[in-house]
């Protein structure tokens, strides 16, 4: 993995030392002497993380991590913090200054690497789900960065009659009701609402067992089911066994905890955890709305253009991988300019809204939908025949004609339907080729086509595209 981490430690020995560990693991290192000098080159040098010498550093580091996270500076940069943590209370601080994460010295490379691994995939998550700042903007995407308490539900998962026991500080420092424990097997059968934010895996009683194994599976089941993919994971083992946490990391573990932790340091971890979902999470949220936004059309609810467009180019390359048909239909609501002129603008927007409901609820779940233009409508049928999509266009054409879209103040409010429907598939054996862009605009303007000779012929009626052959 590359990337570009920060160093900032003030014994030149141990930058070295650190700098020749991570080149050999392909980052890019930029070391720096204190926190100022961090500060003054970051703009510079954009690192990707920074490891912190904590434990000399301890004084600065709350407002270093303060002044990073400070407006859009560098919110989400991973800080690391490294040292010879006197007792599990200096450990406490660091973490409480604000680190990610801390890892005590003395430890294992693989366990350095791995956690670094950790944190940029977990910013890296984060980002990729924002895709950009242009994104984050046009989406309406606010940073909300207040220091609220985070809510969020938390399972304990320990499979022993003591787990629960042991996290009674844990237990303490949460809110009433927001944490419960289950059993590993319970774990993996969550659905729905029942998923909690965060599960904090004991694995002290299985590890005692020698089943490392079991662990590690069930770290890596939790993270690659649906339900269970977006919950933090925070991993508490014995003390000492830095090769596991470094697999619980790669596995997918947000964090990893040692027995030997203050009993403090749970509940600070469970809550900075917690508070990452809760971001994620929104995150999540803006981008499925803003998607949603981008591809519907605000007042009837249906696709837009755009979206028609490129959902019909998946459907015609599904029916030439099939070798079936693709039926499209155009339809035009017939003299609309008249109800705009003689019932007024709202009138029309109401009928829109009607017909759009009309086709939405007469249509099977696979057929396409959309709303491309003032007043015309799009609609594509995969697997229909001739005649069965010549049924469906006769049938929305009735329901229209006889429904009245009216309401009590405007009185009854009558409009018909003019349909065009053009029919293809990849043998070329209906009246179009489907495949490439090319195929579906051509059945598109073969629709059209099909569409002008209903209104030629009257209106208030469906034609169906003659063939080419
Ligand atoms: P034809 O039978 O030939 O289709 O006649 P028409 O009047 O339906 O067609 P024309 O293209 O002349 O007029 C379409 C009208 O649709 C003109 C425009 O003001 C109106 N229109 C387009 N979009 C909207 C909208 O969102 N709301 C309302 N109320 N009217 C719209
Ligand atoms: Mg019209
Ligand atoms: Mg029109």
């Amino acid at each position: 993995m590359s990337g570009r981490v920060m160093i900032v430690d003030p014994v030149s020995t141990n930058r070295i030392v650190l700098k020749v560990k991570l080149l050999a693991a392909r980052y890019q290192v930029v070391p720096c002497v204190d926190f100022a000098e961090a500060l003054g080159r970051l703009d510079d040098e954009k690192p990707d993380l920074i490891l912190v010498e904590a434990s000399q550093l301890s004084a600065g580091l709350a407002d270093f991590c303060a002044e990073l996270r400070r407006g859009l500076r560098q919110p989400d940069i991973p800080v690391l913090g490294l040292g010879h943590f006197s007792d599990s209370y200096a450990r406490l601080a660091a973490l409480a200054a604000g680190a990610d994460d801390i890892l005590p010295k003395p430890f294992c490379d693989a366990l350095l690497l791995a956690m670094i691994r950790g944190l940029l995939r977990s910013r890296d998550e984060a980002r990729d789900a924002l895709m950009s700042d242009e994104t984050r903007t046009a989406l309406g995407f606010a940073e909300n960065s207040s220091g609220f308490e985070p809510a969020g539900s938390v399972a304990i998962i320990c499979d022993d009659e003591l787990g629960g026991q042991r996290f009674g500080q844990l237990l303490n420092g949460l809110r009433a009701g927001q944490a419960r424990t289950m059993t590993p097997i319970e774990a993996l059968e969550l659905r729905g609402k029942a998923v909690p934010d965060l599960f904090v895996l004991d694995a002290r009683a299985t590890l005692a067992q020698n089943a490392a194994d079991v662990v590690y599976q069930l770290i890596a089941d939790l993270r690659s089911r649906t339900e269970t993919r977006n919950a933090a994971q925070l991993v508490v083992l014995p003390a000492g066994s830095e090769a596991m946490a470094a697999m619980a990391l790669d596995l997918g573990a947000s964090a990893t905890s040692t027995s030997d932790a203050a009993p403090e340091e749970m509940v600070l971890r469970a809550r900075t955890l917690l508070a990452r979902k809760a971001r994620q999470d929104r995150v999540r949220d803006t981008l499925k709305h803003g998607l949603e936004a981008a591809m519907t059309d605000p007042l009837t609810g249906l696709y837009n253009r755009r979206y028609a467009m490129s959902h019909l180019a998946g459907l015609a390359e599904r029916a030439v991988e099939t070798g079936r048909n693709l039926a499209v239909m155009v339809l035009d609501i017939d003299h609309f300019k008249r109800i705009n002129d003689t019932h007024g603008h709202a009138a029309g927007d109401q009928v829109l809204v009607g017909v759009a409901d009309i086709l939405r609820r007469n249509l099977r779940s696979i057929d396409l939908v959309a709303r491309v233009g003032g007043e015309e409508f799009l609609i594509a049928m995969p697997d229909a025949s001739a005649e069965a999509a010549r049924a469906a266009a006769e049938r929305l054409r009735q329901k229209i004609a006889s429904s009245d879209f009216g309401n009590s103040d405007a009185g009854a409010l009558n409009v018909t339907l003019s349909v065009g429907i053009a029919l293809g598939n990849a043998l070329g054996n209906a009246n179009q080729v489907v495949g490439g862009r090319s195929g579906i605009e051509e059945l598109i303007q073969s629709a059209d086509v099909a569409l002008y000779r209903s209104k030629a012929a009257g209106r208030n009626t469906v034609t169906l595209g003659q063939s080419a052959a």
